[in-house]
């Protein structure tokens, strides 16, 4: 059979450890007689398996013991409304456009109040991260947002900006875990898992103590941070599975040095994609190389024309989702955590003959 790399931009490719671990405790997780699907979360078996997972998030980001973890449902989609309902509280809020999901994130808070666009990178086709110094902070703002690793449009921050005491609330979707961050510089930090973390049905919230307390009366309560701060994330029930699977890759990921030597392995694959689309002319990358994602690499062909040939020869060899998100077209790859070094390298050996093949 075919050697598979998937490049799927999410729900993406997990460790196959860690599928092979979830396959052999499928009917009996740790002599239980059940499987976790079946378990009470409330049960003291799924309260272990909460906990260790938390416990290892932890420890791999560093995260500050002044800091809440929520394992949260909804995704980052309904964090878009959910945040400014817990944070807002009669302010104004500063939004960075840098593409398709913070312009997606824009458009969801405003109908909660006063949205102000801090910066947009969408005149140039958002291509780069605007500079820092020209972005129109309100010192009054109750939060500033953008999305830290722009998952459609490949573009990657890689520095944190000075916001004045003004709580930073990033949306790391697509790239948490990926690289070491320094939590206590933001102040709210979150993510759907079905990336780098696990399945699609959990969403990562982080959030400083201190921001607990300024929610809108109005916030559900499953929605509501403080609340679920309080109840271990379980006013109602968690996503239990998928809690599970993120705490098994949470422990290859220990095993694996952490997000130290993750990122190592995920700078030596970004670079072998970019070196070879810079390096010819057939195909290219149009993001500027300071903001470029180590995540989701966004390619295209220089003759449009090929793309459907270049997409049905790779899927023959295995390689498969590298149709670009259906708004912007062309290519992407996305390379997670799981993604092995030799899948990029199967990747820009088949772009390599097939330009050979079609120049
Ligand atoms: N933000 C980013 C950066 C994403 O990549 C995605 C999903 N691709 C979302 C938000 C939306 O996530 P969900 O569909 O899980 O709500």
């Amino acid at each position: 059979m075919t050697k598979i790399y998937n490049f799927s931009a999410g729900p993406a490719v997990l460790p196959k450890s860690v599928l092979e671990r979830a396959q052999a405790e499928m009917l009996d997780w740790h002599g239980s007689g059940m499987s976790v699907m079946e378990m009470s979360h409330r049960g003291k078996e799924f309260t272990s398996i909460l906990e260790k997972a938390e416990a290892d998030l932890r420890q791999l980001l560093a995260i500050p013991a002044n800091y809440k973890v929520l394992f949260l449902q909804g995704g980052a989609i309904a964090e878009n409304a959910i945040i400014p309902m817990n944070l807002l509280n009669g302010k104004s809020a500063d939004y960075v456009v840098t593409g398709s999901w913070s312009k997606r994130s824009v458009k969801d808070a405003k109908a909660y109040g006063q949205i102000n666009i801090a910066a947009s990178a969408e005149a140039e086709d958002f291509t780069h991260v605007p500079a820092f110094a020209d972005w129109q902070l309100n010192r009054d703002a109750a939060y500033v947002h953008y999305c830290t690793n722009e998952t459609i449009n490949g573009v990657e921050f890689v520095d944190v900006p000075e916001t004045h005491g003004v709580p930073i609330v990033a949306d790391m979707s697509s790239h948490i875990l990926s690289r070491p961050i320094d939590v206590s510089k933001y102040g709210v930090i979150y993510g759907g898992a079905q990336k780098n973390i696990g399945p699609a049905g959990l969403c990562l919230v982080i959030v400083r103590e201190d921001l607990l307390e300024q929610a809108s009366p109005l916030t559900p309560a499953v929605f509501h941070w403080k609340t679920q701060a309080e109840n271990q994330s379980m006013i109602n029930t968690p996503p239990t599975y998928s809690i599970y699977i993120a705490g098994l890759v949470f422990e290859w990921l220990l095993a694996q040095g952490g997000v130290e030597a993750i990122e190592k392995l995920n700078i030596a694959k970004a670079r072998l994609l970019y070196d070879y689309v810079d390096q010819t002319d057939f195909y290219y990358n149009p993001i500027q190389p300071a903001y470029r994602s180590r995540m989701n690499i966004p390619f295209r062909l220089r003759d449009e024309s090929l793309n459907d040939a270049f997409l049905k020869q790779a899927g023959a060899r295995g390689l498969l989702q590298l149709k670009g998100h259906r708004s912007v077209g062309g290519m992407r790859a996305s390379i997670y955590n799981a993604m092995p070094i030799e899948g990029v390298q199967a990747l820009v050996a088949f772009m390599q003959e097939f330009e050979k093949n079609n120049s």
